[in-house]
């Protein structure tokens, strides 16, 4: 088997998170996470979990996908705004029509394949976000 298992495992953790940094001096979060805070400077910070659901700030439909990515085609690539931190992400949108997507649009995270190694008989995943069940009564 070429793929580690105790890698996978290990790595694991960042795949079912959305982790982001909040500072200690200003209570801004940083996100993607850096070693010091972009606002400020200091380097107090401390973890913090993102994970949320989302409005849809833009988007974008990529119909051009590389060799062995043809089952996800079309890719949507969306910019969301999470609900409760503001913090901005970018991220795949699925279980949506690119016709259907609307700004503000309310979503949610949902783990997906993100890719398969056949060799090793294992499948990655990922987080994605989708169009919320609950939809647009959640967005206020
Ligand atoms: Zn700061």
């Amino acid at each position: 088997m070429r793929y580690s298992i105790a890698r996978f495992w290990r790595e694991r953790k960042s795949h079912y998170k959305l982790l982001g940094k909040k500072c200690l001096e200003c209570g801004r979060i940083n996100y993607p996470p850096g070693r010091i805070c972009r606002y400020c400077g200091s380097d107090q910070l401390e973890d913090i979990e993102l994970l949320d659901k989302g409005r849809v700030v833009t988007w974008s439909t990529i119909y051009t996908v590389p060799t062995g990515f043809e089952e996800y085609k079309p890719i949507i690539i969306a910019v969301v705004e999470l609900l409760k931190t503001r913090v901005k992400i970018l991220t795949r949108l699925v279980d949506v029509e690119p016709d259907e997507i609307r700004e503000g649009m309310i979503v949610e995270p949902v783990l997906r394949r993100i890719s398969e190694d056949r060799d090793a008989g294992l499948i990655h995943y990922g987080i994605v976000y989708r169009p919320s069940l609950l939809g647009e009564r959640e967005s206020e």
